[in-house]
């Protein structure tokens, strides 16, 4: 079903109006984790003071060791809730089990089934009976053909509102966190009709590679870009190394809009 083949034309995927897909460039940033309202709210601030509309922020965290930040799980979709009202955006975290999906439904606009899930099928099942947008990314060892094989999981379960996401794999490469799988980008979209967007915090892991990275993954195609920006990133309780401080947001989009500018 997510074949290119059976159909031709782009999926365009409409969150409250944001359309992602066939031209429609559309970014994602916000902080790794919900830590608290007022840690959101000036990421929030930040984000529309830009004129986007799309912010992250993940409250179930799957975290490598068990003694990490977990995430405020379902009080961080309800502080996400209260800030998608008052500043008018639409939100994306990461749901971990079918039986929170249900819950989280009510508190964010789009889903997003981490790398680490990719091949959880009763996950990808569950995200197939919903009706919101899913923002699945890509598998930490996956390959392509697995990656596709994923999307048409949900697509088949009943819903064809999936964005796919390159967000770096695993290899014997250790200069950056992930190894970014740039030719990704215009494989999934030929082989598929799914918008395409790149991960470039958690491909890289490296705050001085995010712009160079989006760059690329703009001029290669994608559909967009996420990034983490949190107001402090020193004392983020995750992924404090890549996040980027509102200052360095700010100058990055400029930069990235400069490139989408010239690009059009
Ligand atoms: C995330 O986006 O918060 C995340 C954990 O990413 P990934 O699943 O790609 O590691
Ligand atoms: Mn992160």
């Amino acid at each position: 079903l997510v074949s290119r083949k059976r159909q031709p034309e782009n999926t365009v995927i409409d969150i409250k109006g944001v359309k992602i897909g066939n031209g429609n460039i559309n970014h994602v940033f916000g902080p790794c984790a919900v830590e608290s309202y007022d840690q959101v709210a000036q990421v929030a601030e930040s984000i529309k003071g830009k004129g986007l509309k799309l912010l992250r922020g993940g409250a179930f965290k799957p975290r490598t060791s068990p003694y990490d930040f977990q995430g405020l799980g379902l009080e961080g979709l309800q502080i996400l809730k209260r800030i998608a009202d008052e500043y008018d955006l639409v939100t994306i975290s990461e749901i971990v089990t079918p039986t929170d999906l249900e819950k989280a439904v009510e508190y964010i606009d789009v889903i997003q089934i981490g790398a680490r899930n990719m091949q959880n099928f009763e996950l990808l099942k569950a995200a197939g009976q919903i009706d919101k947008p899913v923002l699945l990314k890509r598998g930490l060892s996956a390959t392509i053909s697995e990656y596709i094989n994923a999307a048409e999981y949900i697509v088949s379960s009943g819903n064809g509102n999936v964005i796919l996401c390159e967000r770096g794999i695993r290899t014997y490469e250790k200069a950056t966190r992930n190894t970014l799988d740039i030719s990704a980008v215009p494989i999934l979209k030929q082989e598929t009709h799914l918008p395409v967007m790149v991960d470039v915090t958690h491909s890289t892991g490296r705050r001085d590679l995010l712009l160079p990275t989006a760059r690329a993954a703009l001029a290669i195609g994608a559909d967009g870009i996420m990034a983490e920006v949190h107001p402090d990133p020193a004392v983020a309780l995750s992924d404090s190394a890549q996040q980027m401080d509102i200052p360095t947001f700010d100058r990055f989009y400029e930069e990235l809009t400069d490139l989408e500018n010239r690009l059009k």
